[in-house]
């Protein structure tokens, strides 16, 4: 055993982190403030880097793994504005993004830990509190440790944008798609097992109250040319929540023995799809610099070198991608875009993504301890 370690928050991000630093050989408590693991939300998307990342962890989505074979972008009136290629990711990355149901993500890691490094009903108050060598900070996007250990830093804000979600059963072969309209983004994203995860993301003022969630995306969205009203109707229970990030990116991911990791230390906005993907890549940075490294300011000090560039730039991208796709909402603007769009080559507007998703992740070995970090 290299040491011991207490992970605050048992979120994707903090089970992720758990399994790595046990690979790594750490002894590892998952303290978790719900009464138990659950996952609240319906599907989520990832990517060949976060797939990539669960390998590297042990985790195979096997049956789980529902590629997505073909998609696009559509504009309101249901035309075509893009279409996504599954095989182009295929070739670049080995695979294309994949759509699970969250609750089935969060099993396959409890399932790859062992019961008694499970804690719920845990809260944790202050770092200071926990007997451990490391210390991880996965407690959200409201993290209360995040305040303590950067008090003053600026706490999360609205994006302008308001969520809604849900999953039901397929009942015909719906492919993925995102239909774009002013000030709105519609999607749909098979899952396995015959179900469908549907959101729809709307720009509203904060704290918008919608008393029948569903009523009111049908009401809204009647004659949309989209796949989602159809869903929507189907669906039992629809998610409804404001969307907030944390626009001043932190000045260091790690203070002390603690490390900040997943929406604690970056929360973005969901419009790349990579919120959960970065916590993933989070998790198995700090496992592979534990396995390296034989004291803790080393392996801290090479979590925050690796970790903050790129997770702060997918942030930052994710809301420019926002300001540019869903939140736009001049009529003039959108067509402008619209067009741009259309005239772009296939292959370039997945560029982006698959210059986002190429990401290997570090092997969690038990190498010969270096130190200082390098
Ligand atoms: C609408 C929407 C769509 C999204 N879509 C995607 C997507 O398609 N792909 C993607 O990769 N990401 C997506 N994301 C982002 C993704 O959901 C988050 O980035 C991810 O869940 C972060 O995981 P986490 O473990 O860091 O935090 P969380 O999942 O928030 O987990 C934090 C855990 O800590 C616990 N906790 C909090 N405080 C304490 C405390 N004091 N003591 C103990 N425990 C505590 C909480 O109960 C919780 O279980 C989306 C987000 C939203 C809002």
């Amino acid at each position: 055993m290299r040491g011991s370690a207490v992970v605050a928050g048992g979120g994707i991000g903090g089970l992720a982190a758990a399994i790595g630093l046990r690979k790594a050989g750490w002894r590892v408590r998952v303290l978790e403030r719900a009464p138990g693991f659950t996952a609240v939300g319906a599907g989520i998307s990832l990517w060949p880097n976060a797939l990539r990342a669960l390998t590297e962890l042990g985790v195979e989505l096997g049956p789980l793994r529902t590629p997505q074979t073909s998609g696009g972008l559509l504009d309101e009136h249901g035309r075509w504005l893009t279409r996504w290629d599954a095989a182009v990711f295929e070739r670049s990355l080995g695979s294309p993004m994949v759509g699970i149901h969250r609750a089935r993500l969060l099993d396959l890691l409890l399932a790859a830990l062992p019961d008694d490094c499970l804690e719920p009903g845990t809260t944790v108050g202050s770092a200071a509190e926990l007997d451990a060598d490391l210390v991880v900070a996965a407690d959200g996007i409201h993290s209360r440790l995040r305040a303590e250990l950067h008090p003053g830093h600026p706490e999360p804000v609205y994006s302008g944008t308001t969520a809604f979600r849900g999953v039901t059963t397929r009942t015909d072969d719906v492919q993925l798609g995102v239909t774009m309209g002013p000030g709105v983004e519609l999607g749909v994203v098979p899952l396995a097992g015959g179900d469908v995860y549907w959101y729809a993301a709307v720009s509203a003022p904060e704290h918008t109250t919608v008393d029948d969630p569903k009523a009111y995306l049908l009401e809204k969205f009647a004659g949309w040319r989209s796949k989602v009203p159809e869903l929507v109707a189907r669906t039992e229970h629809v998610l409804h929540h404001d969307i907030h990030w944390l626009a001043t990116p932190l000045p260091s991911y790690v203070r002390g023995n603690v490390a900040l990791l997943g929406d604690a230390a970056h929360a973005m906005p969901p419009f790349l799809g990579q919120g959960g993907c970065q916590s993933i890549e989070d998790a198995v940075v700090l496992a592979a610099a534990a396995a390296r490294y034989d004291d803790v300011d080393s392996v801290l000090a090479h979590y925050d070198r690796e970790r903050r560039p790129r997770s702060q730039r997918i942030a930052r991208n994710s809301a420019r991608m926002g300001k540019f796709g869903q939140q736009l909402e001049n009529p003039l603007a959108v067509r402008a875009r619209n067009s741009l769009i259309r005239l772009l080559p296939a292959g370039l507007s997945v560029r982006g993504s698959i210059r986002m998703s190429d990401w290997t992740p570090p092997r969690i070995g038990a190498q010969s301890p270096t130190s200082p970090a390098s």
